[in-house]
């Protein structure tokens, strides 16, 4: 017996090693290049006003909206012509919550780009779960980004991404956080950190050393943003500045009254709920406002997705052939797991309850004038890169958004979040000109955003052919021994 096991995990590891070596496929950007293009018979959607403008032209030339006008009399040499056919135009997503993996641009860069997201902000590749501060090493980003230079490789922009989560802070404690404290943020810095995401609820860190955190991040001039450690003080904390709050389920917790802390998860939500207090909550979004922090409520992943696992379309959603086999198989493991460890008669409905929170404060929050962004937590459970950006726009109508104001959560707000609202977010002269065709009009309908024709970036078009045989190469990958081989391989290290 015991020999027959050892024969059974050599053949597994050899199994594995040629999986391994099998050469990656990498999806590859049109070859043609656009440089002038005029784009005739479109509506275009004002997302700063939320109104349809039409009986325009548009003239790009070398990724930029040049003009837009009745008639654009003087064309440059070798201009094409782009007929939208009355089709809607605006300026393609920003996925704002997204975790990437070095498997990425066979797994997710083509499915973000055939649901018209060219942008995002990682917060927190998967690979950063293995490196250890010290490593300075290149990361996949920078890897990515040459590849994309060099070989054409289809990636979305990735305007952030940190390697890095502080999700516990080994080693420092009250007696050496003043001297440790620094010499965190200082490594972070050296990394080339864009901000540093904490992700500290589970470590019980005294607020002395979380605040301190924040002080010092400030003097060294790094954004601090991530998940809101639930025994802080929310207006502390957004005092030492907190860029963005990331999570429904990391604010729920800072507007309850009497605040209390339970073993079980559902027992802590039942108090939660029980003791919200809407006077609490308006002082809290408001300091939000006058502190400009952003809100990135993720309803598709955190709250929803604990209600969605008992719904058995979950587990046959269609978009699970584009999901790596391995990793369906986790996802469909813990969906069991989480539906065998709650009662549906009595523990559902609390789960119920708790998205639909999230979905009031996220109103509430744009009520009282909280800068809201889209954002997935695609990787996470049940949550499909891409696709999921829509439903997340869906998600912001139910909380009380207009179309509209849905719509700027993926597009105006990013933009202004990366101080680049000069080039990004709007169908305008001198913005760069990634933009989607849609054949309905989004202000009448959110989830029109999904009736995709066409994805113009990077100074290339996309039809529809074309995001079709993206979306057609990812379900290929998630299905290929290589990958699978590849994706064991990246787990077993990151172990
Ligand atoms: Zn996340």
């Amino acid at each position: 017996m015991g020999k027959a096991m050892i024969l059974l995990f050599l053949l597994a590891c050899i199994i594995l090693f040629f999986g391994v070596m099998i050469p990656e496929e990498t999806y590859r950007q049109k070859d043609e290049v656009i440089h002038a293009l005029v784009i005739t018979n479109a509506h275009i959607v004002d997302v700063r006003e939320g109104k349809i403008i039409s009986g325009k032209q548009i003239l790009i030339q070398n990724n930029r909206i040049v003009a837009i006008d009745s008639a654009i009399n003087h064309l440059p040499a070798g201009c094409q012509t782009l007929d939208a056919h009355e089709q809607y135009i605006m300026p393609s997503l920003w996925d704002m919550h997204v975790h990437t993996l070095s498997l990425s641009p066979q797994l997710h860069f083509p499915l973000l780009l055939a649901n018209g997201v060219t942008g995002i902000r990682d917060v927190g590749d998967g690979d950063s779960w293995i490196s250890d501060i010290d490593d300075l090493s290149e990361r996949d980003k920078s890897r990515w980004e040459k590849q994309a230079a060099n070989d054409g490789l289809l990636m979305p922009k990735i305007e952030q991404a940190t390697s890095y989560h502080t999700e516990e802070i080994e080693g420092i404690s009250m007696d050496n956080y003043q001297q440790k404290v620094p010499e965190l943020v200082t490594k972070l810095k050296l990394r080339g950190e864009p901000f540093v995401k904490v992700q500290l609820e589970k470590s019980e860190i005294p607020n002395e050393i979380f605040y301190a955190l924040q002080q010092e991040a400030r003097k060294q001039g790094i954004p601090v943003l991530g998940h809101l450690p639930s025994q802080v003080d929310v207006q502390q904390v957004l005092d030492n500045g907190f860029l963005s709050i990331e999570h429904a389920w990391a604010l729920i917790p800072h507007m309850v009254n009497q605040r209390k802390t339970f073993e079980r998860d559902l027992q802590q939500k039942e108090y939660d709920l029980a003791h919200q207090d809407s006077a609490l909550a308006r002082v809290v979004l408001q300091k939000m406002v006058s502190t400009s922090t952003y809100y990135v409520p993720t309803h598709v992943s955190s709250n929803k997705k604990e209600v969605d696992a008992f719904d058995e379309a979950v587990q046959s959603n269609p978009h699970n052939q584009y999901i790596e086999s391995v990793q369906l198989f986790f996802w469909k493991t813990l969906n069991w797991l989480h539906t065998s460890g709650y009662d549906r008669e009595t523990d559902l409905p609390v789960l119920k309850n708790y998205y639909e929170r999230g979905l009031a404060i996220t109103g509430l929050a744009h009520q009282n004038g909280v800068t809201i962004l889209a954002g997935t937590d695609a990787l996470d459970r049940n949550v499909y890169h891409g696709f999921s950006i829509h439903d997340e726009l869906q998600e912001m109508v139910k909380a009380g958004l207009t179309n509209h104001e849905a719509l700027k959560t993926a597009t105006i707000h990013p933009a202004q979040y990366f101080k680049r609202s000069d080039e990004y977010g709007s169908i305008a002269e001198g913005q760069i000109a990634d933009f989607i065709l849609l054949k309905k009009n989004p202000l009448e309908d959110i989830s029109y955003t999904q009736t995709i024709s066409t994805v113009f970036y990077n100074s290339r078009l996309y039809d529809s052919d074309d995001l079709e045989d993206m979306k057609l190469f990812v379900k290929r990958q998630a299905s290929s021994f290589g990958v699978s081989c590849q994706f064991i391989w990246n787990m077993i290290k990151r172990s």
